[in-house]
This record gives C-alpha cells, sequence and structure tokens, in this order.
C-alpha cells in the first residue's frame, strides 16, 4: 500500500518552526498557507497589522522551503486564490489528489468550529494535531478552577509555577515572595533613561500594495518600507535579547506608567512574536530568567517575577477564560451596556489627553501597553457605556497582537466586566486620580483633572460616579466597592447632583469631549 498524500494546513498565526511537524522533510507532505479575505475581512485591522501577518507568513513558507519541505502560498491576489479557507482546500485537494488533510488545532473558536466543519465536507479524511505552543491544554484552567465562581489569577499563577517549577526554590516560591507588585508598578519619574528600543526596518511595501489594490479595508497609519515589528524567528529572537538586555532591568517598577513622551516605556514588545507563535513563551521566561542569573545585580527578582507573571500566568490564564467561557463570552454584556464607541476611537480627535494619547500611538504603531489600553480607553468606554460588542471590534482591530482568544477575556472579561466578575473581583473604571498619579498625561490637558464639575471638569470624575451610581444593584454586595459607596452616601446632596448632571451632559455626547 502507498503511503497517503498529506495536505497540512498552517494559519497565520501558527508559525512555530520548531513544531514536531517540521522536523523533516517528506516528500508526500505539502504544507499550504493563504493571505485570504475571509481572515482579513471579519474586523477591520490595522494595515500594519495585516502587513505584519502577511509578511511572517511570507517568510515562514521561505524557511519551510529552506528546510526541504514542500509549501504551497497563497498569495492574496493569487487568481487561483478563492478567498475563503474551504474553498482553497477544496481545489488543492482535488487538482492535487490528496488522501489526508490535516490541520493544527486553532486558537479561535470560530476557526475552530469552520474547520471541523469543512473537515467534514472534504472528500477526504482530515484530523487536528496540537499546535504545541501554550503551556496549557484548553480545558486546563476550568478543570482547575472547577465548581469555583471566580477565577482567581493569582492561584492559578502558582499552580503554573509550580508545574514548570519556575523561580522556585523547592516547593517555596524564589525570593521568597510570589509577588511583588508592592514594589513595582510606580509612576515614571524619568529617573531611568529609557533604552533605545529595536525597531526592525522590514520592506512590505509589496504587501501593502496589494492589500491596497485589493481593497480590503484597514484603519491606522504605517511607513510600507520600514515596519517596525518582527516578522521572522530570528527578529524574534533579536528582541527577546533586547528586552532582556536593556529593559527588563526596569521592567516591573514602570509596567503601569504611561507618559505622552514614550509610546512603549519598558514593555517588551513581544506580543506579536508570540501570538503567531514564532517564539515559544517558555524560551521567552527561559531567556529572562537566564539573563537574571547571569546579572542579579542589575536585574532585581522583583522585575523578573513582574514579567514571568505576564507569560506563565496572565497569558495563559486568558486562554483557558477564552475557552472556559465561549461561547458565551462573545454576547455576556452583564451592565446592558449599549451606547456606540465615540468617534475619536477611530481619530484620536479628543480633548481628553489621556485618550488622545492612547488612542494616537495606537494608530500609528498598533501598539498600547497594558495600563492604556485597561485604564485609558477601555476605562473610558466602560464609563460611558459603550456597548461591549463595539469595544471588542475596536481592540481586535486595531492591535498588532489581537487574536480573539487573548483579546476577547481581555476585554470582554476584564476590561467592561461583560462577564459580571468571573475574571476581575471589581471593574476597572477609576476616576483621573489614579491617571493623574500614573502618567503626567493631566499636566498639559485641557480638562481639570481634579474637577468634579465645572466647565472643564475632567470627564473620567463626573462618569465614574454617575457610573457607581447608575448600577448600584449590580454592584453595591460587591465588598471590594462597598468603599466607593460610603463615599457616594457621604457626600452633600448638592455636589451629587452637579456631579450627576455633568455626566448626563457628557454622556449626550461623547463625540465633543
Ligand atoms: C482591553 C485589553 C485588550 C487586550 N488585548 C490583547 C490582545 O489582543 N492580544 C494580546 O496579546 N494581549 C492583549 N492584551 C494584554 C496586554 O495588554 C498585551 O499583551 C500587552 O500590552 C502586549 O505588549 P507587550 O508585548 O509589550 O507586553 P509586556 O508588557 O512586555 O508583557 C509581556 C507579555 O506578557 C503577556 N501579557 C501581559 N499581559 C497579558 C494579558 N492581560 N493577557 C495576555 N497576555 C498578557 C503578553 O504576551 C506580553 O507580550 C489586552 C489587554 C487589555 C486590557
Ligand atoms: S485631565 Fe482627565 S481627560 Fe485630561 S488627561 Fe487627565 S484624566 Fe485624561
Amino acid at each position: 500500500m502507498p503511503k497517503p498524500r498529506i495536505l497540512r494546513l498552517i494559519l497565520g498565526d501558527q508559525l512555530n518552526l520548531s513544531h514536531s511537524w517540521f522536523k523533516k522533510p517528506d516528500r508526500r507532505v505539502t504544507y499550504v498557507l493563504m493571505e485570504i479575505r475571509q481572515e482579513t475581512d471579519y474586523v477591520k485591522h490595522h494595515i500594519q497589522k495585516v502587513a505584519a501577518f502577511f509578511a511572517a507568513m511570507r517568510n515562514f513558507s521561505v524557511s519551510l522551503k529552506a528546510l526541504g519541505h514542500r509549501v504551497v502560498y497563497l498569495r492574496l491576489d493569487d487568481s487561483t486564490n478563492t478567498q475563503t479557507v474551504e474553498g482553497n482546500l477544496s481545489r488543492i485537494i482535488k487538482t492535487k489528489k490528496f488522501d489526508q488533510f490535516e490541520y493544527l488545532l486553532p486558537d479561535e473558536y470560530r476557526l475552530d468550529l469552520k474547520l471541523a466543519e469543512t473537515v467534514r465536507r472534504l472528500p477526504i479524511a482530515g484530523r487536528a494535531a496540537d499546535s504545541e505552543h501554550f503551556l496549557t491544554d484548553r480545558g486546563d484552567l476550568n478543570e482547575f478552577f472547577a465548581g469555583k465562581k471566580r477565577y482567581l489569577m493569582e492561584s492559578f499563577y502558582r499552580w503554573m509555577r509550580k508545574r514548570y517549577e519556575i523561580m522556585m526554590d523547592q516547593s517555596k516560591p524564589l525570593g521568597g515572595k510570589w509577588n511583588y507588585d508592592q514594589k513595582n508598578r510606580q509612576a515614571y519619574d524619568q529617573k531611568v533613561p529609557i533604552p533605545q528600543p529595536l525597531f526592525f526596518d522590514n520592506d512590505v511595501s509589496d504587501i501593502v500594495k496589494t492589500i491596497r489594490k485589493k481593497k480590503v479595508v484597514t484603519l491606522g497609519e504605517i511607513q510600507p518600507a520600514k515596519l517596525i515589528w518582527p516578522t521572522t524567528r530570528a527578529q524574534s529572537l533579536e528582541l527577546v535579547q533586547s528586552f532582556v538586555d536593556d529593559f527588563l532591568p526596569a521592567f516591573g517598577t514602570y509596567q503601569d506608567a504611561m507618559t505622552g513622551g514614550n509610546w512603549y516605556l519598558f514593555h517588551s514588545r513581544l506580543s506579536f512574536a508570540m501570538n503567531t507563535k514564532m517564539l515559544h513563551p517558555l524560551e521567552v521566561i527561559e531567556a529572562a530568567i537566564k539573563a537574571w542569573d547571569k546579572k542579579p545585580s542589575k536585574i532585581k527578582i522583583q522585575q523578573l517575577e513582574g514579567f514571568v507573571r505576564q507569560i506563565l500566568g496572565w497569558r495563559e490564564y486568558m486562554r483557558g477564560i477564552y475557552w472556559a467561557l465561549m461561547p458565551d463570552l462573545a454576547t455576556m454584556n452583564y451592565f446592558d451596556h449599549q451606547a456606540a464607541l465615540p468617534d475619536f476611537y477611530w481619530t484620536g480627535d479628543t480633548r481628553m489627553n489621556c485618550l488622545r494619547a492612547a488612542i494616537g500611538q495606537s494608530l500609528k504603531h498598533a501598539y498600547a501597553h497594558h495600563i492604556q489600553r485597561l485604564m485609558i480607553t477601555g476605562n473610558f468606554a466602560l464609563l460611558a457605556g459603550v456597548h461591549p460588542e463595539a469595544v471588542d471590534e475596536w481592540y481586535l482591530g486595531i492591535y498588532i497582537d489581537a487574536i480573539q482568544w487573548v483579546e476577547l477575556p481581555n476585554t470582554r472579561a476584564m476590561s467592561q466586566f461583560a462577564d459580571g466578575g468571573r475574571v476581575a473581583t471589581k471593574p476597572y473604571v477609576s476616576s483621573a486620580r489614579y491617571i493623574h498619579s500614573m502618567s503626567d498625561y493631566c499636566e498639559t490637558c485641557e480638562y481639570k483633572w481634579n474637577q468634579r464639575h465645572g466647565e472643564m471638569a475632567c470627564p473620567f470624575n463626573s462618569l465614574y460616579w454617575d457610573f457607581f451610581n447608575r448600577h448600584r444593584p449590580r454592584l453595591q454586595q460587591n465588598p471590594r466597592v462597598g468603599m466607593m459607596y460610603r463615599t457616594w452616601d457621604r457626600m452633600d446632596s448638592g455636589e451629587k447632583k452637579q456631579i450627576l448632571n455633568q455626566a448626563a451632559a457628557y454622556l449626550k455626547d461623547l463625540n465633543r469631549l
């Protein structure tokens, strides 16, 4: 019996060169990668995101060919490209006579269903293999929290530390503590200079031309001859090295800081390389530990722990939440918020300095760091009562690293509290006081951060109290927000009225802010 001829699909976020599939070339196996409208059009993406994905896919196919593998690569403008996974697979299977189809388990629920359905319809047998990327299986988190109402990240993270023996001294955490958040998370005081960043000069002009020619609707800006994001494994590894050498020493200290003067601060900008699977999370963690091991006087343990927590903890946790709560998560709306997303989310054209900065850099670089996403754009959308679907659509489109498995739990659950609190113990909202303490945005803002009402009172202040006031029935039993209600109840009734009137005026026309 001749061995079967196999067609294997690789999706754009499955660029894992260390996968066991690629150990040695096999003439009976052909890999297929495709640039398709099915993926460019399901949401309006940032132009840098589309270009970076296509560039990374093209580079990946070149690497596979160089290793001796057979590869079919369909470009967006190939005349035979049907623009859907199923259409392309059917055509290739028919014309090239394959006996078997294989794919790597996708990370998105949408594609998971679609591929399973496609396999049922194909004329040949199909099966899925693991993507060999994550440190947990899809169902691990759900199993870990079985019977629990809340899914506490901290307990999951400690379990992961023990399970993978990362930063452990026998059964105790290295350094004696699991969590160094108290020492970390300071405002940026300009004392530590921000190191020179490693930006790449990837020329994606051809790709951008094709995207434009095919009239793919995108958002944001790009310099086609100088795409700064890594599009190969070698570049991704260079970025890891640059991060652990230069940025890690101050990562934890300033991980929550924001400044108008710089858009990345001490963050790694590794999310795109990891989410496309050019990098494995464990190798990033190991590189950080190795750097700390080599120079413990330069990199303090709280910096290392702060970083390891993001990848071993938050990243795996969010993936587990996604699979535990899907498909319901995609339609949750605990507060029944219905407002439209203000127009300035698409232009950055607002007088609110913090939003102008966070949105402006997102349009320019397809990037904002975690606290900007959570406490500026997410915070404002939640206070303003924007429908979580509109919020999701924006986050899913605008960021270089946005893929639904990680975007949705971060946006709907963590940032918008639309899951009613399974992930966050309280809604992540704040008045201007927090933004003022963690950034320099307020210093040059037209609005007055310390005023709750009045002509130029900061919108975050009145909207904050209005949020708690209107959601009292849903929130007042929450022990973590009880204090807010006690403060509100003690406030003079005239003051309360002025705050609520101010919020009503702002909510009436968010686009004017
Ligand atoms: C509303 C909202 C939406 C988000 N959407 C996405 C998204 O679409 N894709 C995405 O990768 N991250 C998302 N995040 C998480 C986080 O903001 C980004 O991972 C981070 O900003 C990426 O930049 P970095 O690589 O410089 O991260 P660093 O600050 O250097 O952190 C290192 C790594 O830790 C991981 N990480 C840190 N926080 C989280 C988190 N909360 N969830 C998952 N991984 C985390 C990332 O892989 C990141 O690369 C979102 C957060 C919020 C609040
Ligand atoms: S004053 Fe208000 S709107 Fe202006 S930057 Fe500060 S928090 Fe943002």
